[in-house]
């Protein structure tokens, strides 16, 4: 068997024109859905993410109020932004771009975030509502992964799926919302991590393998079974003398080899990526129709 490759571009792409639509119907009530976005120094990587996120923002007809701040900037100082934003009723949704630098105390600042504008779904008044099966932000890389697997016909109900990962923003949330009792759940979930005895035993026995733990070839053809759906959350720079930047972006799963056995499976870049700032745009717009008191049937 050779897999289908989930075009994670496409997927997102169909999802981005969905809520350009759903924007373009707010904004003939009077609702402009808006997203503070902060960032704190000059990392590179840091300022890629936001600025394609202010980049879709605008793309998708949202407001975005853009607070990119000095390296040196105090607590206090990126508190009051964080507080400033919190009140401003332009503003639905909040995203403090992380890692921030090491002086200050992103627990404090992420924990500050009014939870009902908290759209990347982290702090824990969203993550127990998501736990209970509340109503709540859902975290965007998870709710990501669920989008490409829904979205290609795969069943979740009743699937075995192994999570090969326990982070808070991946491996737990997609846990969390894979066994929940509604359409994006009911799956059977096994979650492995670094001290799992044999993550392949577990993972032969999957219908859908996820992996999430941010190591080249953690997952590799044998550890699969014929007819597998892969989702490869994985992010990794491997040393590549024929790029010009001397490296290449490579999943957690060994693609080549694995794709000849698998049913689905996304690729590395290009699969889950493009579907991580799509969904913070969906919660951004869902926080808007919140704020208006406008229900929606998810
Ligand atoms: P993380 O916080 O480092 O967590 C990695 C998890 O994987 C940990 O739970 C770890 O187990 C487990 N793990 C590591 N090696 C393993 C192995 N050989 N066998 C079994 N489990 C293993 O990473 P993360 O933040 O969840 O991110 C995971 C990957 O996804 C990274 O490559 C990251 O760049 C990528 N990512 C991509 C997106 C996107 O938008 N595409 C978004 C988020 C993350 P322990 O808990 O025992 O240490």
């Amino acid at each position: 068997m050779t897999a289908t490759i989930i075009d994670g571009k496409q997927v997102a792409e169909c999802i981005r024109a969905e809520l350009k639509d759903e924007v373009a119907k707010l904004k003939e009530r009077g609702i402009v859905p808006g997203l503070g976005v902060v960032l704190v120094g000059e990392d590179p990587a840091s300022i890629s993410y936001v600025t394609a996120k202010e980049r879709t923002c605008c793309d998708l007809g949202i407001y975005s109020d853009d607070n990119h701040l000095p390296l040196e900037t105090t607590q206090e100082e990126l508190m009051a932004v964080v507080q400033r934003l919190n009140a401003d009723p332009k503003v639905n949704g909040i995203l403090v771009q992380l890692p921030l630098p090491s002086h200050l105390n992103e627990a404090e600042v992420l924990m500050a975030i009014d939870p009902n504008k908290d759209v990347d779904g982290f702090h824990p008044t969203n993550v127990g509502k998501m736990v209970v099966g509340e109503k709540a932000f859902l975290p965007c890389t998870p709710h990501g992964v669920i989008q490409l697997l829904l979205r290609s016909g795969v069943k979740l109900s009743g699937s075995h799926t192994v999570i090969v990962g326990r982070s808070n923003i991946v491996g737990k949330p997609l846990m969390n919302m894979l066994i929940q009792k509604n359409a994006t759940g009911n799956a059977t979930v096994t979650v492995c991590h670094t001290r799992t005895k044999d993550v392949g035993y577990h993972t032969r026995q999957a219908d859908i393998v996820v992996a999430a733990a941010g190591r080249p070839n953690t997952i590799t053809a044998d550890m699969v079974k014929e007819g597998v759906a892969v989702i490869d959350v994985g992010v990794n720079r491997i040393e590549d003398a024929t790029k010009k930047s001397g490296f290449r972006l490579v999943g957690d799963v060994d693609f080549e080899a694995v794709k000849e056995k698998a049913s689905f499976i996304t690729p590395v870049p290009g699969g889950v990526g493009p579907m991580t700032i799509t969904m913070l745009m969906y919660n951004t717009v869902e926080s808007a129709k919140r704020a208006a008191g406008i229900c929606s049937e998810s």
